[in-house]
């Protein structure tokens, strides 16, 4: 059994849908432990774009990360994600960002997220249920990396995500967007 955090972002269409829908495909290879705020945040590389939601989930997993990066491709897939180009919007996107504290550096599978540590919608969302989680390469804890973070993308906390883990519950919606 693994330790693990997993970011996740929608930005496209009805975001809380889509992370509800991720979230309760997650819960079958990931028991959830703890899952954060949902944070609204500007969008990152590619400005021309709709605002992202994300939140972070940690729990434990039986699976390997080869075996888990698998499982979050094939959901990220049945969420409707077609990969066009780097940050283009996406109905959703699930990074693993942390697994016990192993790295791995390969181009298909970076542990820890390579970028985790400039991105706010990772940070933030990240240090409300890991705050103490030691970052394997640095050494510092995930609270000290938000606390001397700078220039982070401008954020709100919107609500719980324990908001999006209730099953039949229809929840928020994602107030109409008009872009899907
Ligand atoms: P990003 O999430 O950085 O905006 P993408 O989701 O489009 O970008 O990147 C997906 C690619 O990144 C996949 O091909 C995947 O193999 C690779 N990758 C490397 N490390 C990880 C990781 N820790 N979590 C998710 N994908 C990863
Ligand atoms: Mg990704």
């Amino acid at each position: 059994m693994a330790d693990v955090c997993l970011g996740l972002g929608s930005n496209l269409g009805d975001r809380a849908a889509h992370l509800r829908a991720a979230l309760a495909r997650l819960r079958t290879i990931v028991v959830p432990g703890a899952i954060s705020s949902v944070w609204r945040t500007e969008p990152v590389g590619y400005s021309d774009q709709p605002e992202f939601w994300n939140l972070v989930l940690c729990g434990t997993t039986e699976l390997s990360p080869e075996d888990l990066l698998a499982a979050i491709q094939d959901i990220e897939a049945a969420g409707g994600r077609t990969r066009s180009f780097p940050n283009a919007p996406r109905t959703i996107d699930i990074d693993l960002l942390l697994y016990d504290d192993r790295q791995i550096t390969r181009p298909e599978l970076t542990v820890p997220h390579p970028r985790m540590l400039e991105r706010g919608f990772v940070l933030r969302p990240l240090a409300e249920v890991a705050p103490w989680w030691v970052h394997p390469i640095t050494g510092e804890r995930i609270a000290d990396h938000l606390a001397r973070a700078t220039g982070l993308e401008a954020a709100e906390r919107l609500f719980p995500g324990e908001d999006l883990l209730r099953t039949g519950d229809s929840g928020r919606s994602g107030e109409g967007s008009p872009d899907q």
